[in-house]
C-alpha cells in the first residue's frame, strides 16, 4: 500500500478523542477541502506491505488504530489491512471524506468516521445521502465547520439522508475561523443531541506539525 505516514499519538476529532491510537495515514485523495490541513498526504508516500503495517500496529499497546488519509477508501488493500488489524485485536477506525460509498469488501466489524462536508470546505457537491445510509451503529459522523451556514446545511442534509438515530453526530469548527462558543450555541439551541468538540490534537500540539 502507499502510505503517507504512520504515527502514535493521541486521537482528536470524534467520540474517541483522547485516547492513544495508532494511526497510518494513505496516500491520495480526490477531493481537496479548502482548509485541507493534510494536502502534504495528496502524493507523498512509500510502498508499505500489509505485513509491516501490521506488524508496527501490534508494537503499541494501545487497542485503537485508526486508518486515515488522504481517502483511505481509495486505497488499494484497504479492506486487507483493516482484517488484519482486526485480527490482531485491535479496533479499527477508518476515517473518511464521505464522498465515497463504504467499500462491499470492508470488514464491517471496523469503525467507520464518516464527514460532512458542508459549503464551506467547497467540496458539499461530493456529498450524497446514500453514503451515509451504510453507516451501522458503531459508526459516526463528523462535520467540521467554517460557520452558522455550514452547521445549517449540515443539518439539513442529515435530515434528507435519514439516519438512524444511534449514530453519534459531532460538530468541530474550523481551527481559527469558527469561533467555538459560537457552534456550542448553536447546539444547545437546536434541541437536539449533538455533540460539539474541538480539534484536540491542534490543541494539545503544535497545529502545524505533521504526525500528530
Ligand atoms: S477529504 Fe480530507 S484529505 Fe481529502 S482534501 Fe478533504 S480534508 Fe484533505
Amino acid at each position: 500500500m502507499r502510505i503517507n505516514e504512520t504515527f502514535f499519538s493521541i486521537q482528536g476529532e470524534s467520540t474517541w478523542a483522547g485516547w492513544p491510537c495508532f494511526f497510518i495515514r494513505t496516500t491520495g485523495c480526490p477531493l481537496r477541502c479548502r482548509w485541507c490541513d493534510t494536502a502534504y498526504a495528496f502524493y507523498e508516500g512509500e510502498e508499505r506491505t500489509i505485513a509491516s503495517l501490521v506488524g508496527e500496529a501490534a508494537g503499541y499497546s494501545s487497542p485503537l488504530v485508526e486508518i486515515t488519509g488522504g481517502e483511505p477508501f481509495v486505497a488499494p488493500g484497504l479492506s486487507e489491512l483493516a482484517s488484519e488489524l482486526l485480527n490482531l485485536g485491535k479496533t479499527v477506525l477508518i476515517e473518511t471524506s464521505g464522498a465515497f460509498p463504504v467499500p462491499a469488501s470492508l470488514d464491517r466489524r471496523c469503525r467507520i468516521i464518516m464527514d460532512v462536508k458542508p459549503p464551506g470546505s467547497e467540496m458539499a457537491h461530493t456529498m450524497r445521502e446514500e453514503t451515509f445510509r451504510d453507516l451501522r451503529p458503531g459508526d459516526e459522523i463528523k462535520a467540521v465547520v467554517t460557520g452558522r451556514e455550514d452547521f445549517d446545511w449540515t443539518l439539513a442534509f442529515l435530515d434528507r439522508a435519514g439516519l438512524p438515530g444511534d449514530i453519534p453526530v459531532t460538530f468541530s469548527p474550523v481551527f481559527g475561523e469558527c469561533r467555538p462558543e459560537d457552534l456550542a450555541q448553536w447546539v444547545l439551541a437546536s434541541g437536539r443531541n449533538l455533540r460539539v468538540q474541538v480539534q484536540l490534537h491542534k490543541i494539545l500540539f503544535d497545529p502545524e506539525r505533521r504526525g500528530v
